[in-house]
């Protein structure tokens, strides 16, 4: 086994969510710089800046286009069942998937992916869906689901679910393992929102902001699903799905596509994880052999959920305020280059 990433047919759907436009921004004067028309192209419109004339003249209309594009009106429902509703139906019939929120800090990846009691995200949603399905069908007992939670915070993997000590990364057969991670059994969708928000909580914030997430965690929701089919010679085996769900590290320092940027960036203090996923995707991207996973925790953490016949799904989350021009291009050019997988 390799873990299902050397075959051909990766896919990888891309998909772009503009947040609502803060009151905040609105009373700071910042004016709307992006629009979504027919659900899938984004325009980003001319900002308002005078002193930028240069690059305001090279920028002027750019114009992309996306598997699906969410306005800032967009329900969580609505957003789930588009980008993640597919995968969970994959990760019950066996195979691995894994869905990416990124975008720079503040343009709503932690709302996506997590939501709030009153408006779950897609990680609610998803096992949510999950436990449905597996009632509907009735596979009564036979599917067991199970749940972890960790962070990778400057190289260091914490368990989410139970903050204590860095968890070290081992090869074992199933390939790459946090040690000593915890594996919650969930039996119900009540009970994981409560655990989720409390692993929220647990994220690392940065010294100089108490009581602010960190803008430079990434947080991996894993959820097995482990469940026995007979196979030809009607013997029980077991197989297991897995689907995970990463709420990225702030790209706005880290998200470049070209090489002379990235390598101008890696001598600078700057998400290394960020860095190697970027370039794992390039590398896809490129129909490279070789990927170089090794590069980071987060890549060696999604080894066999990133490429070959898993589905991978990104959602770019973006700022409508003409402020966050610059990051809105970046994080809107990375997803337009994911998109070539
Ligand atoms: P990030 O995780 O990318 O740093 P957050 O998800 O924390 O950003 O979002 C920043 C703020 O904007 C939060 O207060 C969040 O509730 C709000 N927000 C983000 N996206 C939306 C949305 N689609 N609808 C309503 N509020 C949102
Ligand atoms: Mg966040």
């Amino acid at each position: 086994k390799d873990g299902g990433n050397s075959s051909g047919n990766s896919r990888i759907m891309v998909f772009v969510r503009l947040r609502p436009m803060w009151k905040k921004e609105r009373e700071a004067g910042s004016r709307s710089c992006v629009r979504i028309v027919n659900k899938r192209d984004v325009y980003l419109t001319e900002f308002a800046n005078e002193n930028d004339y240069l690059r305001l003249k090279r920028l002027r209309g750019r114009h992309f286009t996306f598997d699906a594009s969410f306005p800032d009106t967009s329900a969580q429902k609505e957003v789930y069942s588009t980008t993640t509703a597919e995968l969970v139906e994959a990760v019950l019939q066996g195979r691995n998937g894994s869905v990416f929120c990124n975008g720079a800090t503040g343009a709503g990846k932690t709302y996506t992916m997590l939501g709030t009691v009153e408006n779950p995200g897609v990680m609610v949603l998803a096992i949510k869906d999950l436990f449905n399905k597996i009632r509907q069908r009735s596979y009564d007992g036979n599917h067991v689901v199970h749940l972890s939670y960790l962070e990778v915070y400057n190289e260091t993997v914490r368990d989410l679910l139970s903050p204590g000590r860095p968890l070290v990364l081992r090869e074992d057969k199933q390939g790459i393992v946090a040690a000593g991670l915890t594996h919650y059994r969930a039996y119900s969708t009540d009970e994981v929102m409560a655990l989720l928000q409390q692993g929220n909580l647990n994220r690392t914030t940065e010294p100089t902001r108490a009581n602010e997430t960190s803008s430079r965690s990434h947080a991996i929701l894993q959820v097995a699903v482990e469940y026995k089919v007979k196979d030809a010679s009607n013997n029980a085996v077991n197989r297991v799905g897995k689907l995970s769900l990463i709420d990225l590290a702030g790209s706005e320092r880290a998200l470049a596509t070209d090489q002379r940027t990235l390598r101008s960036l890696e001598g600078a203090n700057i998400n290394k994880s960020l860095l190697a996923l970027s370039s794992c995707i390039n590398a896809l991207v490129e129909g490279k052999k070789h990927i170089p996973y090794r590069n980071s925790k987060l890549t060696q953490l999604l080894k066999d959920s990133l490429g070959g016949a898993c589905n991978t799904v990104m959602i770019a989350n973006i700022s409508p305020s003409n402020l966050s021009f610059g990051e809105t291009q970046n994080t809107l050019h990375w997803a337009d280059r994911a998109k070539e997988i």
